[in-house]
């Protein structure tokens, strides 16, 4: 008996409704409910690796803020997430930081940089 997975497509405000249907062994049969091709690679890549960007702080010393805020430079695995937060949350950085500028580079070995995205100037 087949399986069928639904995820709500994020790609652009229509939010359509993806179906994914697997067989018994998990091979991906059939993909439904996208309205256009992006939907569709949206739809298998959620199913079968997952990924997320992820955006959280650091702390920052020599600043009028205590923390800096900074995303992946692009998606990572949805299950190294926690791990990469829990890695980040050890990281202290000095100001002044760029916007754009590297804070931690290949994080957990994905191949994304987590970079600053702003300014951080001293205090
Ligand atoms: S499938 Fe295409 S049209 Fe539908 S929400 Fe996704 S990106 Fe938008």
């Amino acid at each position: 008996m087949n399986n069928e997975t639904t995820y709500l497509c994020i790609g652009c405000p229509l939010g359509c409704r993806l179906e994914v249907e697997e067989d018994a062994a998990g091979a991906i049969v059939e993909v439904r409910g996208f309205a256009c091709k992006r939907g569709k690679e949206y739809a298998i890549q959620e199913h079968t690796a997952p990924q997320r960007t992820v955006a959280t702080t650091v702390a920052v010393r020599n600043s009028s803020w205590a923390r800096l805020p900074v995303r992946s430079s692009a998606p990572v695995p949805k299950d190294a997430v926690v791990e990469i937060c829990r890695r980040l949350h050890a990281v202290e950085t000095t100001a002044p930081v760029q916007m754009g500028q590297v804070i931690v580079a290949n994080v957990l070995g994905t191949g994304a940089d987590m970079i600053a995205t702003r300014d951080m100037p001293l205090a």
